[in-house]
């Protein structure tokens, strides 16, 4: 292996996306149009790697609708071509070099100075159809400086894992990263087993994390912090750049789109599982699927996560740990905020204030929506939370309490659906059907909000042991197939939509890596 770093002059900070073309060859990266704006940026912000290349590159699975979307032709592309580019060992940019992203991070409360893209690289970015930029991001592509120990590969469970989930996330409207190709290298992997090795193609608006803030920080590099602001602002939020204070104005930006992603995030029963700094983006997109689930069985205080002794990851704990997150992400902008730094910290106070406003509007709006109504006021916050008692009181299927009530809404018996055992259930009945009498298109407005599919913690299991097993993928593209329109009720996929049995029931979820 051979590392580098790349000793290039610092470009000019006042034109943050101007691509960098010095090392750019004519391979499929260049024909496929990728263009390398991160690579422009100052030395500190990466690590250049020659991949070491892997066995036996081979695509299993190709997103062609996201492909389409991003506006890459990969169907013209030679099969065994696009396999070493996506397993990282066939990259021509950079003189044949990956691009590791150098971030820090507080893990689980910790602050680690130097994570880094330890298992992952950037290959480069392209402009989609949309006309907005896209990283293309390799996750298993080996070792970088920032490996620390690590083998910077990845297994194909936890890679089918991420694909999976990030597309069932996107297909329920939440912001996230995507899944573009899972290509196997034909080499294992030793975790507690020998496992086949694979690499996920990961599509995101970027991958500049809450981390990669307080990277520069820590190193009192404020030089270079500028530069990340003024390249964050240019690519997530143009509109900011001419702001008395951009960094005030980034982090006021960054706080309301991470708010309404978590409100989002609990809307569906998703918990994250590992919410440290470095797996927070400043787009507003979820990142970094590891331990995450969905909740079967409603519990406020639930902790899938075999890591998260202490439950600091829990579900309920999420909008909590999130306003913790952008207080690092309020101290990292400082320097940037204000010279006078007893100002700039009351001014980024004021400001992290704010998310708990604009978290409760969100969830308001989502958890109100989800019972039928048009507009949530603070009045019907007791309908919701009371409801959502029950279901913590039944331990009821989260997903499904919530899609029995379109049901419910059209005439169907009280006595009926998930919660009608419970004690208290007539009477939140009641009081629902009563405060429905002020709105109209109930069920209709309840299908468009409540999904029938979700990637069951269950389903994914199953999933993956197919794919990992016997090399049978056909049981994911049936799950892809039912949660790529969580909303549709559709003939043939029941088995969906039902809960896991007893003895299916996941307790557990893992890293993987
Ligand atoms: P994550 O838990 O995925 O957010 O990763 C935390 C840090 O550990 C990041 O810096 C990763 O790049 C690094 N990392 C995770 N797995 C590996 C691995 N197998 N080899 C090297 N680095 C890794
Ligand atoms: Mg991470």
């Amino acid at each position: 292996m051979e590392l580098e770093n790349s000793n290039r002059p610092a470009k000019s900070p006042s034109i943050p996306l101007t691509p960098h073309t010095a090392s750019q060859s004519a391979g499929l990266e260049a024909r496929l149009g990728f263009e390398h704006s991160y690579a422009g940026l100052p030395p500190a912000f990466y690590a250049l790697v020659r991949p070491v290349p892997v066995k036996q590159p081979q695509i299993l699975r190709l997103n062609r609708k996201l492909a389409e979307f991003l506006g890459l032709d990969l169907e013209a592309v030679d099969r065994e071509e696009l396999a070493r580019l996506l397993t990282g060992s066939g990259v021509t940019a950079h003189d044949g070099r990956l691009l590791a992203m150098a971030y820090s991070g507080h893990q689980f409360g910790q602050f680690n100075p130097g994570l880094g893209d330890g298992r992952a690289a950037l290959i480069g970015e392209v402009i989609a159809t949309d006309g907005k930029r896209y990283d293309i991001h390799l996750k298993g592509s080996g070792p970088t400086p920032y490996s620390r120990g690590g083998d910077g590969r990845a297994a194909l469970g936890p890679v089918m894992r991420e694909y999976i989930i990030s597309e069932a996330m996107h297909a329920l409207a939440i912001p996230t990263t995507r899944s573009l190709a899972i290509a196997a290298t034909g080499q294992p992997v030793l975790r507690e087993d020998i496992l086949p090795g694979a690499v996920l193609a990961r599509v995101a608006a970027s991958h500049i994390r809450v981390g990669t803030f307080q990277h520069f920080a820590a190193r009192g590099d404020t030089a270079n912090l500028k530069v990340l602001l003024d390249y964050t602002i240019a690519r997530h939020y143009p509109t900011l750049a001419d702001t008395g204070s951009p960094a005030l104005a980034l982090l006021e930006a960054v706080i309301a789109r991470q708010a309404e992603l978590i409100a989002r995030w609990m809307s569906v029963g998703f918990i994250h599982g590992v919410m440290n700094t470095d797996n927070m983006t400043v787009s507003g997109e979820t990142i970094d699927y590891g331990p995450c689930a969905f909740l079967d069985a409603y519990d406020h205080y639930k902790v899938y996560s075999s890591i998260d002794q202490q439950g600091r990851y829990a579900y309920g704990a999420q909008p909590t740990i999130a306003q913790w997150n952008l207080a690092r992400l309020a101290e990292a902008l400082l320097p940037l905020i204000d010279a006078d730094q007893d100002r700039a910290v009351a001014l980024a106070t004021e400001t992290l204030g704010g998310f708990s406003t604009i978290f409760n509007r969100h969830w308001l709006k989502r958890m109100g929506a989800k019972l039928g109504l048009a507009e949530a006021g603070e009045d019907d916050r007791q309908l919701i939370i009371d409801f959502v008692s029950l279901m913590q009181k039944g331990a009821s299927d989260f997903t499904n309490c919530f899609a029995a009530l379109a049901e419910l809404a059209e005439g169907g018996e009280a006595d009926a659906g998930p919660l009608a055992a419970l004690e208290g259930w007539r009477d939140w009945h009641t009081r629902w059907r009563n405060r429905l009498e002020a709105e109209t298109a109930v069920a209709s407005r309840l299908r468009r909000v409540n999904p029938l599919y979700i990637a069951r913690n269950h389903l994914v299991a199953e999933a993956i042991a197919a794919g990992e097993g016997e090399g049978d993928f056909s049981v994911m593209d049936r799950l892809l197939e039912a949660i790529s329109q969580p909303f549709t009720r559709r003939e043939g996929l029941e088995r969906f939509t039902l809960p896991p049995k007893p003895e299916e029931v996941v307790h557990k979820t893992f890293c993987g890596t």
